[in-house]
This record gives C-alpha cells, structure tokens and sequence, in this order.
C-alpha cells in the first residue's frame, strides 16, 4: 500500500475510505448508464410498435419474424384507444425515470470529477465537511445533512 501521503483535501478523507466511495460511485455510474440504455431500447421497440395498423387487428407482416408477435399477443383484449393509452403511461414512466436516472448519472459524474480534483467531501453550501455515514449512502451528496434539509424545505 501506498498510503503515506496523507491530504488535506477531500475533507479530511483517507485516501482507503476515498478508494471505496470511488468503487461505489463508479458502480452506480455504470449502473445508471445501463439503465438509461435499457429505457432507450425499450423505448425504441414501444416506437416501432406503434407502426402497426391500429383499426384492423391484423398483425403488421414484419410483426411475425421476431419474438415480439408473440409477447403483444396479451395486449390484444385491448382496443386501439385502450392500447394508446397504455402506451403512453408507459411512455411517462420511463420518461420519468430515465429523467430520474439521468440526474443521478450527473450527480454521480460531477462526484467522481470533484474526487479528481481533491474537492470531494465538502458541503457546497456551507463548505463544511460532510460526514462519513452521509457519503457512504450518498457518495454523490453536494450537502452536508444540515444544508441538505434546509434545502429541501425551502419552498
Ligand atoms: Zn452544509
């Protein structure tokens, strides 16, 4: 181990519990970037689906050369209207959660980037350290718990 150059950046952090909020954050990095890419595919095949004739119940004649014929099956009790509106609160909630997915992706990003840059661990609010038990479950935190509920309530 090569330890023995203690900083005084980073809030005070050792450089072992810096290396394994690091492990964390890039874990959710990558986590975060495979689910935005789920949401996109998934919102890539909900797309084409929509191409299909809506009157005539008629499956489109590409419909039957991939798995997905077989999957919308299920959705056939349902009549156009019905099928539309599905899809659409389908369509928000994935709006939403690659919205969601995206703004801790940023979060986690800018995290890494203040680690790299000796910054990490200080409350961008008050300057203040935060605490070891807050990053440990939110490594990516910008506040320390105190600014972190003031700015939660502010209106
Ligand atoms: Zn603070």
């Amino acid at each position: 181990m090569n330890d023995q150059v203690v900083r005084n950046d980073d809030a005070g952090l050792s450089a072992g519990v810096l290396a394994a909020l690091r492990e964390n954050l890039e874990d959710q990095r990558r986590f975060r970037r495979e689910q935005l890419q789920q949401i996109a595919e998934a919102a890539q095949s909900r797309h084409e689906g929509e191409h299909r004739p809506a009157r005539n119940e008629r499956p489109h004649p590409r419909a039957g050369l991939d798995g997905r014929a077989q999957r919308d099956r299920g959705d056939d009790t349902l009549d156009a209207r019905d099928r539309a509106a599905h899809s659409a609160s389908v369509t928000e909630v994935s709006v939403k959660l690659a919205a969601s997915a995206r703004m801790v992706l940023a979060d986690v990003e800018a995290a890494l980037e203040r680690m790299a840059h000796g910054q990490y661990g200080s409350c961008h609010r008050c300057t203040g350290p935060i605490s070891l038990d807050r990053l440990t479950i939110v490594p990516q935190a910008r506040y320390c718990a105190r600014c972190h509920r003031v700015r939660e309530t502010r209106p």
